[in-house]
């Protein structure tokens, strides 16, 4: 079964989940404001593509196809209604997102969801006519290379959506579990845990962040240490999900002052080309 997708925002998360659906022969329709990110987003997936066909993963007509099906809209309002699936991948912002999705269920999707690390769905879901069509999908970073699909059920979201998650999982080649809607989820509470507490131990100066990660990686067969991973997820990103499971949960969730100091001066990590490492050309130095 091949689906009308649609992914809201062409940053990290949507192009890599762009990427994916498009692999899986979805006809895929890329939302993004900002025209620069969203010229960046297809010369990326070009890339990525071509990286592919290089690597003897896709034939050369197997990116091409890819590629075409592929295209990149300004506004959710050039998007004609009726899509299976839509994919809110917008910044961790309550407001924001509950804008965008309430734009997005205009079009009448079959399953909407949202890419949230940590905002809880039963919030996002305030405001939308048909809650029981919504629930979280969430994807991880790179998407093309992480097989789980983190799928968070809200106070409203219908029994058959939930299992029309579980289908899509499938055909999108991830494997899925299914949570409860709490801040956090299951995965970014327990890894934010870890990626504060790392970059506090930088600050009280125990050890390098490389030896801090190579600890974690050597030590407890991490396949990335904390801080290499808040660098390839992003310093703002982390910080948005701290501030929001520090609303949820209080002050173990504060963010370290170095955080909000990096992201102030512009270091976000790979995206930025500085963070707790130096990045040059996507490669870590
Ligand atoms: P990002 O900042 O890289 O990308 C967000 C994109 O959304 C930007 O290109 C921005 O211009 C665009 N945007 C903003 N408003 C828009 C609108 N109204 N319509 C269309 N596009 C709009 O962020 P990201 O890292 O891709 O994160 C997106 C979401 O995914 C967040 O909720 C984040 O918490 C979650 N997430 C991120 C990661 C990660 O590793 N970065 C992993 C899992 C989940």
């Amino acid at each position: 079964m091949s689906d009308r997708f649609v992914v809201v925002g062409a940053g990290t998360m949507g192009l890599g989940i762009a990427y994916v659906a498009a692999g899986a022969g979805h006809a895929v329709e890329v939302v993004e404001v900002d025209p620069a990110r969203g010229t960046a987003a297809l010369t990326r997936l070009g890339e990525l593509w071509d990286r592919a066909v290089g690597r003897g993963k896709l034939t050369a007509d197997e990116a091409a196809a890819n590629r075409e099906r592929v295209t990149l809209r300004a506004a959710l309002a050039d998007v004609a209604e009726g899509p299976d699936v839509v994919v809110e991948a917008v910044p961790e912002r309550l407001d924001l997102k509950r804008a965008v999705l309430r734009d997005a269920e205009a079009l009448i999707p079959t399953l909407l969801g949202s890419n949230t690390s940590s905002i809880p769905i039963g919030e996002l879901a305030a405001g939308l006519e048909r809650p029981d069509r919504f629930l979280g999908l969430h994807f991880f970073n790179p998407v093309w290379a992480m097989a789980l699909l983190e799928i968070v059920v809200g106070p409203a979201t219908a029994e058959e959506t939930t299992a029309a998650a579980v289908a899509l999982a499938g055909r999108l080649g991830k494997d899925p579990v299914v949570v409860r809607d709490m801040p956090g989820f299951a995965t970014s509470r327990l890894g934010v845990t870890l990626g504060l507490e790392a970059i506090r131990m930088v600050a009280d100066g125990v050890a390098s962040p490389a030896d801090i990660d190579k600890a974690m990686v050597l030590g407890y067969r991490h396949p990335v240490g904390p801080l290499e991973l808040t660098d390839l997820v992003g310093l703002d990103v982390r910080l948005d999900i701290a501030r929001t499971l520090q609303a949820a949960y209080g002050d173990r969730f504060a963010p370290p002052p170095l955080l909000e100091e990096m992201v102030a001066a512009g270091r976000l990590g790979k995206k930025s080309g500085r963070g707790f490492y130096t990045w040059t050309d996507g490669v870590r130095s």
